[in-house]
């Protein structure tokens, strides 16, 4: 294992940080506050500037205009990024297109990589994933009640869909539908492409999560597919491989996520350092600073961050190394342990900032408000706890228990 960063990184990581600072962070009072469309009219001129600097769509293929970058590199990178929720956008990687550009670069025909990819990939569109489903558990997806049943040259697709995340405002869906009902589990889903202008599909709301319904981009859509007609040349990879195609965007996903979220963890941090050192809370001068609790909350953070920064960016070199079916138990680890460690230092640092941490006058209430659900997506705490803890234990069966 080696983590050291080559000097082109560390130059990269230099400019990304010092942008982010100077530029993208000066903005969250226009996220928070302000005037969405003014708050576009920034972010566009921020991604200018990005582009100007060739550093747009870090962790694409260099064919697609991206960066190229390893796993690991893309992680630290991803880190500097996450420390504002703005940071992903800005630079064009942002969720849920970075996943769904892996894929069709992966699996798209030439005709679909013209008409769905490289637009992605060069900013001009947005696109959404549509899988969840309100009946049915999200934990479990083989239960899946959506259909695309073949008519002519075409998909009929039926059914409900939520937390189809940013679908207001984006061109296309990556929609899964059961394809084949009769099929094993597993084989039983196909994705395909779905414009979202074809007559059927249909945005029903964004649905409101902790007082919010967002708009855009910083949506969770509910999506109902009515007899929703698409040409079967718009099947992604082969009918019945929605599931194989499915597992091979989670993984990387949820290293992208974890280094997201170790930069929410180390900014909350910073946030809450800054605050115990400038908040005197005794006329004699002491600051929250000087008292003990607090020094073990930072000494307590900081380990805790260490920890799920090294143990993210090891499972990303193992992704590098042997590939994402190798990394299967360092990515369960990682999607519980460091969701966890970065809500605990969110809610350590609105603590520390009393009553102004759950206002929206920091970034904090925010993140505490969003971010709760790093727990539910791409898997939840328990599902992974269970599938890692299963492995692992097989492990340590005797050849006796085995047969
Ligand atoms: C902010 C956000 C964004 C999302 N974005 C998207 C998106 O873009 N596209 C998309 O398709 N979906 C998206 N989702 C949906 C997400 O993938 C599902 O919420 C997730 O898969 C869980 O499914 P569910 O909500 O149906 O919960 P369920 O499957 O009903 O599970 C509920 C709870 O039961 C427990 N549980 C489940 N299974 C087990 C088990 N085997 N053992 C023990 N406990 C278990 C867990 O605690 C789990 O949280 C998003 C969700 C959120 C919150």
């Amino acid at each position: 294992m080696d983590f050291q960063v080559s000097e082109k990184m560390t130059t990269i990581l230099e400019m990304v940080n010092g942008f982010i600072d100077a530029e993208v962070i000066p903005l969250e009072g226009e996220m928070l506050h302000g005037d969405p469309e003014e708050l576009a009219e920034k972010v566009a001129a921020a991604q200018v500037k990005v582009r100007q600097m060739e550093l747009w769509a870090p962790n694409h293929p260099v064919e697609f205009g991206g960066m190229g970058l390893s796993m690991v590199d893309h992680g630290m990178l991803t880190e500097a990024l996450g420390r504002t929720p703005l940071g992903h956008t800005v630079f064009g990687c942002q969720a849920p297109d970075a996943g769904n550009i892996e894929i069709l670069h992966r699996y798209a025909t030439p005709a679909q990589r013209d008409r769905f990819l490289r637009p992605l990939v060069a900013g001009e569109i947005r696109s959404c994933f549509s899988m969840t489903e309100p009946g049915m558990p999200g934990s479990n997806p083989v239960m899946m009640a959506t259909t695309a049943v073949k008519d002519g040259d075409d998909y009929v697709i039926n059914g409900q869909k939520w937390f189809t995340s940013s679908a207001d405002g984006a061109n296309f869906a990556i929609v899964m539908a059961v394809t084949d009902p009769d099929a094993p589990a597993y084989q039983r889903a196909s994705m395909i492409l779905v414009p979202t202008d074809t007559p059927g599909f249909n945005l029903v709301r964004n649905v409101s999560v902790r007082g919010h319904p967002g708009t855009g981009h910083a949506s969770h859509g509910e999506v109902i597919y009515e007899s929703c007609r698409v040409p079967q040349s718009n099947l992604l990879g082969l009918e019945g491989g929605g599931f194989v195609i499915a597992q091979e965007r989670l993984g990387p996903g949820r290293i992208h996520h974890c280094m997201r979220w170790i930069g929410i963890a180390s900014r909350a941090f910073d946030l809450m350092c800054e605050r115990a050192i400038g908040r005197q809370i005794d006329p004699s001068g002491d600051t929250l600073a000087d008292r003990q609790v607090i020094q073990h909350w930072v000494a307590e953070l900081d380990a805790e961050i260490r920890g799920a920064r090294l143990q993210t960016l090891h499972a990303a070199w193992v992704i590098d190394q042997h590939g994402a079916k190798a990394a299967r138990d360092e990515i369960s680890a990682i999607k519980f342990s460091v969701a966890n460690t970065m809500l605990h230092a969110v809610d350590k640092a609105i603590q520390v900032h009393g009553a102004l941490g759950v206002t929206d006058d920091t970034i904090l209430s925010h993140w505490y408000r969003h971010e709760r659900a790093a727990r539910i997506y791409d898997g939840a705490d328990e599902v992974h706890k269970t599938s890692l803890g299963r492995r692992i234990l097989r492990g340590y069966q005797t050849p006796a228990a085995e047969s």
